[in-house]
């Protein structure tokens, strides 16, 4: 399998380089150039089967020659090894027809471990085979940030250096990324908000000088084998729920469009998924974008579910992509407008993309009151991100199953759990310590320059 450029007009790449290079050179994101259908039975075949040999048989038709059967059996064994659940991704049950799918059960309690902690390890393999060095640099809303951090502290040819918005992060997620004290960890606290440091990030690897220079790399959720990881949750429980047999729907808190572009491609293999409901808090431009056609941006209003206050959403580049027909010229004439404030979705493109997405947005208010319901209804506590999913979910529940995706474990957002609740969610045994391990922490300003001589200097480049 190939790997294109949603602009274009960068080099074809194999999985490996995909995975190494995050970012193309034309400013796109790299998509497989054919997506692979799955047959019904082999999709059946899936069911009861552990969560590891359902994702080797989902996402080896994508690894190419990059990695033996078996290397990538064991690497994927390791990834979720320090999992807190045997099941990985476990189903609950919230109402006769809705399920609540649990992805905080990694290392650092959000679904991005699950994407995390696998490419760790692809790259540890394909770093050691190759001898390179590389350095990671990611921006970081809170929870990408400390799963990239947990994933590769300590690896061999690895640095890793997470920038994330000053003073706009929780205590748990600052101290998920301040508290490793491997020396190939670097988190630094930049002045300004995530789209900022998104926007450095993407600086950085369109400065091609300074890309070669430090073997920059990219984790964040452009990366295509974070996205791939993801698909694999969906194949496992749609079919605990009946599938291929029996369609199901989704319901997705979302960011930066990475998770829900994953239960696309899911959809696109086969799955039978009706709808994917995007569901935004009150950064909605998605869900503006998807009832109106106009995606334009207004400013990031921080909220209580802080890891999905974004209003450029990477990955939305990927669906449009399809939905323009795979015109990469196109793709990257909206990208120019959007510089400028925003595009309006054609049309035809528009129809395609209401064909599999659905929206909705939740409010801060609705957001605690669905925290405070759904735990007097069902004993589960939810974090603000998994309650603004259900709230949205809520308004979309027909005959058809619905599966909402929980995307963080509530410890890890004490403060909006405690108000809804007036109790304070415990953080599981394993992390207990967390406030008592020092702290490691970089200041920096919002300054491309400032930012460059910072990680010469930590990575020793
Ligand atoms: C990252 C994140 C999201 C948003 O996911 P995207 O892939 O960016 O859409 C939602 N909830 C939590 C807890 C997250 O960490």
């Amino acid at each position: 399998m190939q790997y294109i450029s949603t602009r274009g007009a960068a080099p074809t790449l194999g999985f490996d380089e995909a995975m190494m290079t995050g970012l193309a050179r034309d400013g796109g994101l790299y998509v497989p150039d054919a997506v692979p259908v799955m047959a019904e039975a082999d999709i059946a075949a899936l069911a009861g089967l552990p969560y590891e040999e359902i994702a080797f048989r989902v996402m080896r038709p994508y690894i190419g020659g990059a990695f033996k059967d078996d290397e990538f059996k064991g690497l994927i064994d390791a990834a979720y090894a320090g999992f807190g659940h045997a099941a990985r991704a476990p189903l609950v049950q919230l109402a006769p027809n809705h399920f609540l799918l649990e992805l905080f059960h990694g290392p650092t309690l959000a679904f991005k471990d699950f994407a995390m902690q696998l490419i760790g390890q692809l790259f540890q393999a394909s770093l050691a085979r190759s001898g390179r060095r590389v350095t990671i640099v990611g921006a970081t809303s809170g929870d990408t940030g400390s799963a990239a951090i947990e994933a590769f502290r300590g690896l061999a040819g690895v640095d890793v250096v997470i920038l994330y918005p000053h003073g706009r992060v929780s205590d748990v997620q600052r101290r998920q990324m301040s508290t490793p004290s491997e020396a190939n960890v670097h988190a630094i606290a930049m002045d300004g908000d995530f789209d900022d440091c998104q926007a450095r990030v993407k600086d950085m690897f369109n400065d091609f000088a300074f890309r070669d220079e430090v073997g920059l790399a990219g984790v964040n959720s452009i990366n295509w084998a974070r996205v791939l990881a993801q698909v694999v949750y969906y194949f496992s429980s749609a079919v605990a729920l009946g599938a291929p047999g029996r369609a199901v729907s989704f319901t997705v808190p979302t960011g930066n469009f990475g998770d829900i572009f994953a239960g696309y491609i899911a959809r696109q293999m086969g799955l039978p998924i009706e709808k994917l409901v995007i569901a935004t808090n009150q950064n909605d431009i998605l869900d503006r974008a998807i009832r109106s056609g106009a995606y334009v941006t207004d400013g990031v209003k921080p909220s209580i579910s802080p890891s999905m206050d974004i209003q450029v959403s990477s990955n939305f580049e990927r669906a449009l992509f399809d939905a323009y027909g795979r015109d990469g010229a196109a793709v990257a004439q909206l990208m120019a407008e959007l510089k400028a404030g925003g595009f309006h979705i054609s049309q035809g493109a528009l129809e395609t993309l209401r064909a599999t997405f659905a929206s909705g947005r939740c409010s801060e208010d609705e957001t605690t009151a669905t925290i405070t319901r759904t735990y007097a209804e069902t004993g589960e506590i939810l974090c603000p991100h998994s309650a603004v999913g259900v709230h949205v979910a809520e308004q979309h529940l027909g005959p058809t199953p619905m599966i909402t995706l929980a995307t963080a474990h509530p410890a890890k957002f004490p403060d909006a759990v405690e108000a809804a609740m007036g109790t304070r969610p415990a953080l599981p045994p394993r992390m207990a310590d967390l406030f008592d391990r020092p702290e490691r922490i970089t200041r920096a300003p919002n300054d491309l320059a400032a930012l460059q001589t910072l990680i010469r200097e930590r990575t020793g480049r």
